[in-house]
């Protein structure tokens, strides 16, 4: 418990599952990541640190809208939160295969805008002038 411990810094201080980073604390095991200092805290001190106000307020203004989660996670919390971001990969995919099937799209318009200008007998590309009147098509003499 901080305020316990009056000695030498332990050679596993901050160390995940070692002693807590709290020098007057260090108590084992220390299973809370704080994603402030990037040390780890045994769970008394992770609420005591997570929840005082000053803290806390600072976490709210700076760490959570940049990282969107807790001050101080365990491994576990962690991992779980880690095991979303798959998710990240799939909007990936999800976009990848958009700009895939627009492509395809954009290339069958083309396409058939190709096969449009074939059978008009146009060799012009067309272009957009919407007061002329169509053109009209040569009528072959024998
Ligand atoms: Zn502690």
């Amino acid at each position: 418990m901080y305020g316990d411990y009056d000695g030498p810094n332990k050679a596993d201080k901050g160390k995940r599952g070692g002693s807590c980073n709290r020098t007057r604390c260090q108590d084992s095991p220390a299973n809370y990541w704080n994603h402030g200092s990037y040390s780890w805290y045994c769970a008394g001190c992770a609420i005591d640190i997570g929840q005082d106000h000053v803290n806390l307020r600072g976490w709210m203004n700076e760490g959570y809208p940049k990282v969107g989660h807790a001050m101080f996670e365990t491994l576990e919390q962690m991992r779980e939160r880690e095991a979303k971001m798959p998710q990240l990969t799939t909007l990936a995919e999800i976009a990848e295969q958009t700009r895939a099937i627009r492509m395809a799209r954009r290339e069958q318009i083309k396409n058939s805008a190709t096969r449009i200008e074939e059978v008009l007998e146009v060799k012009e590309p067309r272009r957009f002038e919407p007061k002329k009147p169509p053109r009209k098509r040569k009528m072959i003499r024998h």
